[in-house]
């Protein structure tokens, strides 16, 4: 028997993955408010406007098939992302200067 059929198959869409981890530089570099509800928005927008990109990998194992597929596709992600985060950035679900904090 081999130890690979014991283990946890999970199915995960790697563009998701992907513009999460790449949101908050993003927020950072555009310098609109990155608040939790706004961070939401922006990964729905973003994540609306690619097509999905579902992998089979092993539970916990999702990186070494994020970063190949994170090069090759780096451009027009990049462009998605820019864009989500200018859109909500412009027009926040939230009152100017109100950004939905942990706190609140
Ligand atoms: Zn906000």
């Amino acid at each position: 028997m081999d130890n690979e059929y014991f283990e946890d198959y999970v199915v995960t869409n790697i563009i998701e993955e992907i513009v999460d981890l790449r949101l908050d530089k993003a927020i950072k570099e555009v310098g609109v408010c990155g608040c939790k509800r706004c961070r939401a928005d922006m990964l729905a927008y973003a994540l609306n406007h690619l097509p999905p990109k579902y992998v089979v990998s092993i539970k916990g194992d999702v990186y070494s098939r994020l970063s190949t597929y994170s090069n090759q596709k780096q451009a027009e992600l990049t462009v998605a992302i820019t864009e989500a985060v200018k859109t909500v950035g412009k027009n926040p679900s939230h009152p100017e200067g109100h950004p939905i904090t942990e706190n609140k």
